[in-house]
């Protein structure tokens, strides 16, 4: 059993396992040495975490709770997931997911958006794709975007104008760059 929460306060952990209920938790994927999930809270947060042992070794999120030092729901709630407490959930939520999206202002979806891209989350870049294209063009399938689907319009600059280690195309395209 993987030990973890003795190292939350236990309204964090309550707080962690409504969010997996609610299907917060999107693209969890192996990121070794860890493990990295996006959690859709008040806005997109990156999460990460380390297991050694059996035990919660590293964590991080992009949330403001996690900036002080804490940990947060975020990082409960992948945890959770981890755990295989809840394997009918583990199963990405695609309902859940567009339900709490379509709460986004237009702007408020372009940010997560990029963000989506960044984390290199297929599931929830394809998810966030569908919902500003207009009603009458195609869709994606979540299952089957892969990054070389994304549309040059929807990556944060181009070539041209992001230079260094701040362009986005050579953290997506890295082999493009390699000396
Ligand atoms: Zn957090």
């Amino acid at each position: 059993m993987l030990k973890w929460t003795d190292r939350f306060d236990g309204p964090i952990i309550g707080r962690g396992r409504t969010l997996v209920k609610e299907g917060a938790v999107v693209g969890l994927h192996r990121s070794p040495p860890g493990w990295q999930a996006m959690v859709v809270g008040t806005e997109l947060y990156s999460v990460t975490v380390q297991i050694e042992r059996g035990q919660a070794a590293g964590t991080g999120c992009t949330c403001p709770y996690a900036a002080h030092g804490e940990n947060c729901k975020h990082m409960a709630a992948v945890f959770f997931i981890l755990e295989g407490r809840f394997p009918d959930i583990i199963k990405d939520d695609d309902a859940a997911l567009t339900a709490r999206l379509d709460e986004l202002s237009p702007d408020e979806v372009e940010d997560a958006l990029q963000f989506a891209i960044e984390c290199g989350s297929t599931r929830c870049i394809a998810i966030l794709l569908n919902r500003r294209s207009a009603a009458d063009q195609p869709k994606f399938s979540p299952d089957e975007f892969t990054l070389d689907d994304i549309p040059e319009d929807a990556l944060p600059g181009t070539r041209a104008d992001v230079q260094g280690d701040n362009d986005p195309m050579k953290l997506l395209f890295p082999e493009d760059y390699a000396v």
